[in-house]
């Protein structure tokens, strides 16, 4: 598993106040072989691991932070780097109307994107929106595409029986230009596997139309084999961005690099589930974190620095480590941090899922964050630093104190107590031992 590998890429390089060619050796095949298991096709891994290197090498390593951290450090950037280095928003800017191209082979998701494009268009930036299919082949095809305009409320070119690809574009390019439409969406057909046929017809809609964007849309399940894929369609048209879909199925994010890399094209949107609002523009911190496997720990960690007094943090990891000692005035503390890092619920997304879990056994969310440090206030400070006195006539002032219910006080406590589990659990999983390797 890979937080596991990256806490054990922290671990060899304690120590060291430098990166060095040689101190790097073990770290960097660790990491090789995490983008492996993240489906990041082979070539795409040697090029970035040499620069990766380049990076590192020589890399000084803040007061602040051990080694390991500053190389996990150097790994993430450069993911974000590459993958967010072409400008990603979607290019508009023509006379009208705008045409969108769609390409990839079957079953990508085309026509399904072409919809929620068209939705996206329209309700993002206002734009009247005609969607066209060029996929003749197989007549479900195009009902597919008409019933989605239906349900976006987008237009459709009605296709006549009989006309070809080439035909219907220019049909729909005229109709597009009367009708006043500021963009027009090209869905086409795709093969199982790339064919010379399928690859002329598409050059050929792309010349006739001239589109200002030609998308790539590939299945993020592909994993290694979106390599080959994208080859050829870059080889054959000149796209300007990608659309990764079925990225809300287990796909582990490794095609979003390999195909960046391959075409040199932005990721211009992810598809994120069947249902046509799961369209999303790209994040490449966050396709960096999903890559990397490890939730969003470092940018948990890199909040939790900022907003934390380090004494403060010190303090309680030190009880959290230990499981013991730690009262409610800790656990008020607690409270009050989360609410400066954005409130728990902002927190919950940033935990890898396995402890996201167990947090949510605690069942807070942010409004309640107020009223327990109002019931906390109302203890005595022996009360606060041993719950377990708490009996029924300490809880009917500490209510009436807050003014709550007692059942209230209940709750507060038995969140608590299932605090205090978490952090044991949090223990066993080598949370916290790897968030203090990342510390330093
Ligand atoms: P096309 O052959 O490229 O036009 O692919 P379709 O648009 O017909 O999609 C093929 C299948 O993938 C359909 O069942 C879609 O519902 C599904 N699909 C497309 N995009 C996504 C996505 O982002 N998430 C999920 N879960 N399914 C998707
Ligand atoms: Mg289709």
């Amino acid at each position: 598993n890979l937080t596991g590998k990256l806490s054990g890429v922290i671990k060899t390089l304690r120590g060291e106040t430098r990166l060095t060619e040689s101190n790097i050796q073990k770290a960097l095949r660790e990491i090789r072989l995490a983008l492996l298991e993240a489906d990041v096709a082979l070539p795409v891994i040697k090029d970035f691991i040499a620069r990766v290197k380049e990076k590192a090498v020589g890399h000084e390593v803040m007061n602040s932070l051990t080694p390991g951290q500053a190389l996990v450090g150097v790994v993430h950037q450069e993911l974000i780097s590459i993958m967010g280095r072409e400008k990603s928003d979607i290019n508009l800017s023509t006379v009208p109307p705008a045409v969108i191209l769609m390409a990839g082979l079957q079953g990508a998701g085309k026509t399904t994107s072409s919809g929620k494009l068209a939705k996206w268009l329209m309700e993002q930036k206002k734009k009247k929106v005609l969607l066209v299919s060029c996929d003749i082949y197989r007549p479900a095809a195009i009902h597919q595409l008409e019933l989605l305009a239906e349900q976006v409320n987008s237009d459709f070119f009605p296709v006549k029986p009989g006309q070809k690809p080439n035909e219907i574009a220019t049909a729909a390019l005229d109709y597009a230009r009367r009708h006043h439409h500021d963009v027009m969406i090209v869905d086409t057909a795709g093969r199982l596997g790339i064919d010379d046929a399928m690859m002329q017809e598409i050059s050929q809609l792309e010349t006739l139309l001239q589109p200002i964007e030609t998308l790539f849309v590939v299945d993020a399940m592909q994993g290694q084999d979106a390599v080959n894929t994208a080859k050829a369609f870059a080889d054959a048209l000149p796209l300007t961005g990608i659309i990764l879909t079925k990225l809300d199925g287990d796909a582990r994010g490794g095609a979003a690099l390999s195909v960046q890399h391959i075409t040199g094209k932005p990721i211009k949107f992810t598809g994120i589930a069947e249902k046509l609002t799961g369209l999303e523009a790209f994040h490449p911190d966050r396709m960096a974190s999903r890559i990397l496997g490890m939730g969003d720990v470092l940018g948990l960690i890199e909040e939790a620095q900022r907003s934390t007094d380090q004494r403060e943090a010190e303090k309680l990891m030190k009880k959290m480590k230990s499981g013991k000692g730690f009262d409610l005035d800790d656990f008020k503390m607690q409270f009050q941090q989360m609410k400066k890092m954005g409130g728990i619920t902002a927190m919950m997304d940033k935990l890898p899922a396995q402890l996201s879990q167990a947090a949510q056994n605690v069942k807070v969310d942010d409004k309640v964050i107020s009223r327990t440090e109002g019931i906390i206030n109302a203890m005595t400070r022996q009360e606060r630093a041993k719950p377990e006195i708490l009996k029924a006539s300490r809880k009917r002032r500490i209510a009436a104190g807050s003014g709550v219910t007692v059942q209230e006080v209940n709750r507060l406590l038995s969140q608590f107590e299932q605090a205090r589990k978490m952090m044991k659990m949090m223990n066993k999983g080598g949370m916290t031992k790897m968030m203090r390797g990342l510390k330093g």
